[in-house]
This record gives C-alpha cells, sequence and structure tokens, in this order.
C-alpha cells in the first residue's frame, strides 16, 4: 500500500518557524535556516516565528536561548512571533507546553495508533548490541506491540516506567512532495516505530514538532537536510492525527572546502565567532543567503532589503553549498567599504583613539575612515594603515628600503616632490596626485621608482593606500617634513 500525503496550503497566509534546540550557540547553517524562513515569510507577507525546542533536558545549556537570541538580532533577523514578544499561540518554549503533547499521546493511545513500551534501556541495548552482532538494521524489535491488555495494565499498576511509541505501518509506503527536492517516497520497513514521549513525560523532537507545527498554524516547514529521514515519521503522525500538514523545504547540506559536512573540527561554526573576528552582520547574511539560494544571474552583493524581495524558495539547489571563507572575507571587505563613514568610524574607535585623533574631532575621523575603508577587510587592519599617518618621523626598517631612498633617481624625486609642494596651496588628494604626476615629468623618472620612495618616505611601508589620500591625511608640513628626512 502506499499512501501519498498531501499539502494543501494554498488558501493559508503564509506562516513559517525556525525551531532551533538551545545548544548553546546559534550555527552559521541555522542561521541559513532562519534567513531562509525570514526572507520566506518577508517576501510573501507572511509571519515567522521562532520557537526554542527544549525537550531533550539532558542536552541544557544555560543561557542558550539568551545567546540564540542575541546572535538572531545582531544578524538583523526579526520574528513576528517568539518567546521574547510573546504572539497569539505561545508559549513558543517546547518545555512549557508539555500538557499538550501529553493530550496528544492520550489521544494516539485510545486510538490504537500508538503503544506503551516498558523495555528497560538495558533491555533495549542488549537487542541493539545483537543486532549489530548479527549485522542487521539497528531498530527497535516492537516486543511491546503485541502486549496483552491485561499485561500492560499490571505493568501500569506496579508503577512501570514506559515510553510511547508510534505504530508504522507494517508494510507499503508512503509518498510526498518536497519543495526543493520533489518527489520523495519512503517504505515503513525502514521507519523505526518512533518514541513520541519519553520515561521523563517529555515528548520527543518529532511529537512536539508535528504538534506545534500544527497548532501554531505553520504552512511551510523550511529545515537542513538532515531532517529529511525524519520527515516521513512526520507525516505520518499528521495521518494519524488528520490534520492537514504544511508543506516541506529540505535546504541542501553546508560543506567544508572539503565537501565534507561542515564541522567545528575544520573551523568556526558559531555566528557568535565570526561576530567576534569582526565579520559584520550585513556581510555573513549575504554571504549565507548565497549557500544553496542564486539570484539567476551573476549578482553577488545584496542587502537584506534586497534579499527580502529577491528570495525564493525555487531559487533554492538540492546541492550540497561550500562554506568557503575567502569569499566570507571578501564580502566583509565589500560591505565594510559600503558603509557610511559615521558606522565605520564607530567600528573603527578603537584604533582611531589609539592614533590620537580625538573623539571630537569626528570630521578628521571620517575623513580617515572613508580614505582607508576600501583597504580593509576587518575594522582592525586600519591599525595598519593608521600607524603610517601618527605624527612624527617614519622608520625605515629594512636595508632594502634605506638603500632605494638612497638612489639618486630617489633623491631628484625628493627635491622636485619639495619644491612643489612648498607651493601648493590645495593639498586635495586630487591636487597631491596632480602634483606627483608633475614630479614624474620634471625628473623622467616614472612607475614603481617614483611612487614607491616616495611611499616609504611618506608612510614608511611599501605598499597601502591611494598615495594622494594617504599624503591628504598626513597634511601638507607632515609630508613635507617627512620626506625632507630622505634628502642626503
Ligand atoms: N529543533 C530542530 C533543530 O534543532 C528543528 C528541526 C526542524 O526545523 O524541524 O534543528
Amino acid at each position: 500500500m502506499c499512501i501519498t500525503i498531501e499539502s494543501d496550503m494554498t488558501q493559508q497566509p503564509v506562516k513559517v518557524r525556525f525551531a532551533p534546540s538551545p545548544t548553546g550557540y546559534l550555527h552559521v547553517g541555522g542561521l541559513r535556516t532562519a534567513l531562509y524562513n525570514y526572507l520566506f515569510a518577508r517576501k510573501h507577507g507572511g509571519i515567522v516565528v521562532l520557537r526554542i525546542e527544549d525537550t531533550d533536558r539532558s542536552r541544557y545549556v544555560e543561557g542558550a536561548v539568551e545567546n540564540l537570541i542575541t546572535s538572531l538580532e545582531w544578524a538583523g533577523l526579526h520574528f513576528d512571533e517568539g518567546p521574547k514578544q510573546g504572539g497569539p499561540v505561545g508559549p513558543y518554549t517546547q518545555s512549557e507546553r508539555t500538557a499538550l503533547y501529553r493530550d496528544h499521546v492520550t489521544q494516539l493511545l485510545d486510538e490504537g495508533k500508538a503503544y506503551r513500551c516498558f523495555c528497560t534501556p538495558e533491555e533495549l541495548e542488549d537487542a541493539r548490541a545483537r543486532q549489530q552482532e548479527e549485522r542487521r538494521e539497528q531498530a527497535y524489535d516492537r516486543r511491546c506491540r503485541a502486549l496483552s491488555e491485561d499485561d500492560i495494565r499490571s505493568r501500569l499498576q506496579t508503577g512501570t516506567p514506559y515510553t510511547v511509541r508510534m505504530k508504522v505501518p507494517l508494510g507499503g509506503q508512503l509518498q510526498f512532495h518536497d519543495l526543493i527536492r520533489g518527489e520523495v517516497s519512503v517504505h515503513y520497513d525502514v521507519i523505526d516505530d518512533q518514541v513520541l514521549l519519553k520515561s521523563d513525560g517529555f515528548p520527543t523532537y518529532h511529537l512536539a514538532n508535528v504538534v506545534d507545527d500544527h497548532h501554531m498554524g505553520i504552512t511551510h516547514v523550511i529545515r537542513g537536510e538532515e531532517w529529511l529521514p525524519s520527515t516521513a515519521k512526520h507525516l505520518l503522525l499528521y495521518e494519524f492525527f488528520g490534520w492537514n500538514p504544511p508543506e516541506m523545504a529540505h535546504l541542501p547540506l553546508l560543506l567544508n572546502e572539503d565537501r565534507s559536512k561542515l564541522s567545528k573540527r575544520q573551523g568556526d561554526v558559531a555566528v557568535e565567532d565570526y561576530r567576534e573576528k569582526g565579520f559584520l552582520p550585513e556581510a555573513l547574511v549575504n554571504f549565507v543567503a548565497l549557500l544553496g539560494w542564486n539570484p539567476g544571474d551573476d549578482r553577488e552583493m545584496f542587502t537584506l532589503k534586497e534579499l527580502e524581495e529577491e528570495f525564493s524558495l525555487e531559487r533554492v539547489g538540492k546541492a550540497g553549498a561550500v562554506f568557503d571563507l575567502e569569499k566570507l572575507r571578501w564580502f566583509n571587505a565589500q560591505h565594510l567599504r559600503n558603509l557610511p563613514a559615521s558606522q565605520l568610524a564607530d567600528l573603527c574607535t578603537r584604533w582611531l583613539d589609539e592614533a590620537g585623533i580625538a573623539p571630537e574631532d569626528t570630521e578628521k575621523r571620517e575623513a580617515v575612515v572613508a580614505a582607508l575603508g576600501s583597504y580593509l577587510t576587518f575594522p582592525a587592519d586600519i591599525a595598519a594603515h593608521l600607524s603610517a599617518l601618527a605624527e612624527g618621523q617614519v622608520e625605515i626598517s629594512s636595508e632594502e628600503a634605506r638603500s632605494l631612498l638612497a638612489e639618486e633617481e630617489s633623491q631628484q624625486v625628493f627635491l622636485s616632490f619639495l619644491a612643489l609642494a612648498e607651493e601648493q596651496e590645495d593639498w586635495t588628494a586630487t591636487e597631491i596626485k596632480a602634483m606627483i604626476k608633475r614630479v614624474q615629468k620634471e625628473t623622467g623618472v616614472k612607475g614603481k621608482q617614483l611612487f614607491m620612495p616616495l611611499r616609504l618616505a611618506l608612510t614608511g611601508e611599501e605598499h597601502g593606500p591611494d598615495l594622494g589620500l594617504l599624503a591628504n591625511l598626513i597634511g601638507k608640513t607632515g609630508s613635507i617634513a617627512r620626506v625632507q628626512a630622505q634628502v642626503r
């Protein structure tokens, strides 16, 4: 027998949810799931819910929920309903909804769609070990499914602990449509009689997830591919309860560069790690948006607002998406240079202060970051460029650089520069660049032979931001003094 489970959500206003288990931090994969749900809701004028799935008490981590919420807010994702803001179908934390799950388990027991399992953890472990030894599929052998009413009653009377398992049909298969993966069919014989209620009275993820998605009016379940194997169980539960299931969309896996599943061992996976390293939320969101989705053309730069308009599940692929750190760094550099100068100056406060540019001198601070912004990958990178702007003489540390400065051609460049600079009235970047052109004309020295000694004399560095911008920031007097210091 094959049953096809169809979802009909066409009449319902879109409502989606991000349903993390609070394990201590927000995984970048979780951020992508949250983002896609958020974008899908915004695109369709729907609602996005944050639901905390904390029924596994053994994995409880102090402060984990606050941490999750902080990371989501930092990324700019705001939820319409959730534990903090409340809403019409709360509470939004599963550990506060246990009575609801228990009622549903009672209903399934009464209707013969679930059964009590009195097997002890040791018995289950033994059975698993035997199956492993015999190289058989490891699944519950369903022995409690056959217990008589009397047997069950007497065990209940003696207070024997039990779990409740779902009665998966013994033959046939189930078919459903996934918005990303297409048609999926699963044989019942590979589905275990899943535990729905644990002996501590808490539901398992599977039961709580389905009951909540139904009661919260969720129309589309958008989540990671690792949940695809559980979907058949979930749809079977919808069938048991006689509910219209939501549409399903399983997002492709995130991969390390060697194409293994993205893991902590190969790099950072927590959003907060990226935040601490100086990645901007705009960059991380832009980068993560493109891990699975594409706009259909070669555009790469997107703001959250633009993504809200562009996003569609039709453009999410099936293939795993590689988490390319170099690309993320590139996005960071791009978004940094797009920031308004005042915001960039705020991000660089510490280094501007250290360079002695007074906090009140907003004009100078903003001019400096505007000039240097396009040379940064992280805000902290500005420190290296600022040192070139510090008051006083520059230090030339390498022997090679010192001998370049002493060369005849370099000396001619310096003398010509000094003569022209004295006459120069406007000391803007453009004027300075035009002046350097004149130095080239007068001395006949060009290219690297011209720029390298000037850059070394002015900044002490061999490479760096536009020389006109730097000389402008150093100021006319400072620039003249530095070049003068290199004249033999
Ligand atoms: N609590 C599950 C998780 O931690 C949610 C999976 C789902 O979205 O159904 O990812």
